[in-house]
């Protein structure tokens, strides 16, 4: 490992990165990405909590003040971001996606409050520009010269756009099988791209050896224990939107009952619980929702897992069609079954079909266009549903982590063909007839 942080560079409330799996507390200015307390690599390594002084924060920064600061993207909430400085994070409006009152899917579900939070809405269109964005700030905060990761390919993309917004080098590994539009995505923005002939799990692993052979710094999810910071935003979003529909606090944010999640890695999960657990810690909501993590079952190690009551999942040989989320050994299972256990959640595992065909109602009466892994959460909520998990009356928020464009030949796979008709309207006046 090369290159020292200088002391600034963390956020100034944050106090500790503390090991989850032995409980030590390493100094928040250390270049460690994880405790050296495990010898094993993959899923059973000392993973790092970020801790925050929330008395300070909740002493320093009213609620109100970050509901009224006009920066929309994550940088209003940066008392709780791990960087020194919000200003380091790459000029783009990463966050601040729709929070949407679905009605027509709640009336096809027998809800009521039933919320989509499109992060599809991203600059690079999914969730990972959350975390993307503050591996750039901290490698710029650090001065390091190359920011690297492997990727299923959103957090590739994400990774490349925000590296073009800051002007910041990257590297990027990624399964030569990874869909062509995210592919573009890594070549536009102009990073440096290592198409790898395998699976997920070693382009990951090859990420690894390199940045510790080059030098650089590694945004490998999991691994990277800033990473959650990023996502956690996005509960902070659906907290404070929820607060403003609800005029019912006097904070202005506002937890849910129940929000669904797609699960690969189970950062994103992960994620979502650590930004519901500052807002309680900050006592600027009253309660913990319940998260549901959903897994297909093409890909279900951390569903197992939490099935068997074990701490580490076994790995399995994924192969869903959903490629976000598809993973053997995931790399983030620690936080992801601890949000699930924490909060009086359920994994939730789907067949592949059911995922597919999530899209279309998600669209055609939510009108919200997701990739495979971004209509899972929504596949599992109809299985939640049909199981009594859910109440009608709760507060329900489903996350669409990434956008449908990102994947278009899933999309056409479900919504069918095209029709194609001669120019003249009485082709038009057969077709609408025979409806062929
Ligand atoms: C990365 C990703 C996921 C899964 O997130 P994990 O942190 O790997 O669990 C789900 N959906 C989309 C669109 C993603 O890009
Ligand atoms: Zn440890």
């Amino acid at each position: 490992m090369t290159g020292s942080l200088p002391t600034s560079s963390i956020g100034p409330f944050v106090t500790n990165l503390r090991c989850l799996r032995c409980g030590r507390t390493i100094e928040p200015t250390s270049v460690a990405y994880v405790c050296n307390c495990s010898p094993n690599a993959g899923s059973d390594m000392g993973f790092l909590n970020i801790e925050y002084d929330y008395a300070a924060i909740a002493a320093a920064v009213a609620p109100t003040q970050i509901t009224a600061d006009p920066d929309h993207a994550i940088g209003r909430y940066w008392p709780l971001l791990p960087i020194a400085d919000r200003r380091s994070l790459p000029p783009l409006v990463v966050g601040a996606t729709p929070l949407t009152h679905a009605r027509r899917l709640c009336d096809s579900l027998g809800l009521s409050r039933l919320y989509v939070k499109d992060d599809g809405r991203n600059p690079s269109a999914s969730l990972k520009d959350r975390a993307s964005a503050i591996a750039v700030a901290r490698a710029q905060e650090g001065g390091w010269p190359i920011v690297a990761t492997a990727s299923t390919g959103n957090a590739a993309a994400a990774l490349a756009s925000q590296a073009a917004a800051a002007n910041q080098p990257s590297i990027i590994f990624v399964p030569k099988t990874a869909p062509q539009a995210k592919i573009a995505q890594l070549l536009v923005f102009g990073a440096t791209v290592l198409a790898i002939d395998g699976v997920y799990d070693q382009a990951f692993d090859l990420c690894m050896e390199a940045c510790a052979e080059f030098g650089w710094y590694n945004r490998n999810t999991g691994y990277n224990p800033y990473m959650t910071e990023g996502k956690k935003t996005v509960s902070f979003e659906i907290a404070e939107q929820l607060g403003f529909a609800a005029f019912e606090t006097q904070t202005g944010f506002a937890a849910p009952d129940a929000v669904f999640v797609s699960v690969g890695d189970g950062s994103i999960v992960g994620g979502v619980h650590k930004g519901f657990k500052d807002l309680l810690a900050l006592g600027w909501i009253a309660k913990m929702p319940r998260i549901y993590g959903v897994q297909s079952k093409l890909s279900p190690a951390i569903y197992q897992a939490w099935r068997d009551d074990r701490v580490i999942p076994e790995p399995v040989q994924a192969t869903t069609r959903a490629d976000s989320i598809s993973v053997d050994a995931p790399r983030d299972a620690v936080k992801a079954l601890n949000a699930i256990r924490q909060t009086g959640g359920a994994f939730i595992a789907v067949e592949d079909d059911a995922i597919l065909a999530a899209i279309l109602p998600l669209a055609r009466l939510g009108a919200v266009f997701a990739e495979p892994a971004g209509a899972t959460a929504f596949a599992g909520l109809q299985q939640a549903v049909a199981e009594g998990l859910v109440a009608p009356q709760e507060t329900i928020v489903v996350i669409n982590t990434g956008n449908g464009l990102k994947d278009v030949s899933a999309a056409i796979q479900v919504a069918g063909g095209v029709r194609v008709i001669e120019p003249s309207i009485s082709a038009v006046r057969k077709a609408l007839q025979t409806g062929s």
